[in-house]
């Protein structure tokens, strides 16, 4: 699958985000540059949300509850 379209504007690819997980490389290449429709970051921006500084990747169920909020 292709990269991210996010890749230059998200803060965890980019390493920015606070309390980067010590596996943040193992996740860029898992999510970033293989699926980003499995990234809970990407699900929030592609459906038009605010996405939480804090939110990592695997966050789904956050995610998910957010996207029920809206
Ligand atoms: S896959 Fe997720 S974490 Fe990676 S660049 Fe895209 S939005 Fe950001």
């Amino acid at each position: 699958m292709a990269d991210c379209e996010r890749l230059n504007v998200c803060p965890f690819f980019a390493g920015s985000m606070q309390n980067m997980p010590r596996v943040a490389e193992m996740m860029k290449k898992r999510y970033c540059l293989e699926d980003k429709t499995a990234c809970a970051r990407y699900m929030l921006a592609s459906a038009g949300i605010a996405v939480p500084k804090d939110l990592f990747p695997h966050d789904l169920d956050r995610a998910r509850m957010l996207l029920c909020k809206s």
